[in-house]
C-alpha cells in the first residue's frame, strides 16, 4: 500500500497553485510527486507541524520548526478555520470539493497575502483555475 502524504493545513491551498517552481530542485522534485501521490491515492493526512513537503524544504531546521514558523502557524490557523480541519486522514476530492466551495478572492487574499510567492503572483490564477 502506498503511504498517505502528511500535509499541513496551508499546503492543502498551496499544492493547487504549484507550477513546478520552489525553493530549490529537490523542494520542487518532492512537491510535485507529493502532489501526485495524493492525487493517485485519493487521501491525504492533515498534521498541524511540519510535513511531507516541509522534509525538503532547506528552510526547515533540524527540530522540525520553518525559518518562517509563526508566518506559516497564521497561514495554517486561517486555513484549519475555513475548511474546518482536523488531525486526521481526508478524502482528497471531497476535501477538494470543500476548498472549492469556500475559497473567494477576498478569502484567498486573507489567508496568503503575508507569504512571498501569493506576493509575487505566482499561484493565485492557477488556484482557481485547478478548483474549476
Ligand atoms: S517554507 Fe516552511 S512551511 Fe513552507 S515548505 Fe518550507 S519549511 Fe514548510
Amino acid at each position: 500500500m502506498s503511504t498517505i502524504e502528511k500535509l499541513r493545513p496551508h499546503h492543502i491551498v498551496c499544492m493547487h497553485g504549484f507550477i513546478g517552481e520552489g525553493y530549490d530542485h529537490i523542494f520542487t522534485e518532492n512537491m510535485g510527486n507529493t502532489i501526485k501521490n495524493i492525487l493517485s491515492n485519493n487521501l491525504l493526512e492533515v498534521v498541524f507541524h511540519w510535513d511531507n513537503i516541509c522534509s525538503k524544504c532547506p528552510n526547515l531546521n533540524n527540530k522540525g520548526f520553518c525559518k518562517s514558523e509563526k508566518k506559516v502557524r497564521s497561514l495554517d490557523q486561517k486555513t484549519i478555520e475555513l475548511l474546518e480541519l482536523k488531525e486526521q486522514i481526508y478524502n482528497y476530492n471531497e476535501l477538494k470539493e470543500t476548498l472549492k466551495r469556500e475559497l473567494t478572492l477576498e478569502k484567498l487574499e486573507y489567508i496568503c497575502s503575508e507569504c512571498s510567492w501569493y506576493q509575487e503572483g505566482i499561484c493565485k490564477k492557477t488556484i482557481f483555475t485547478n478548483l474549476l
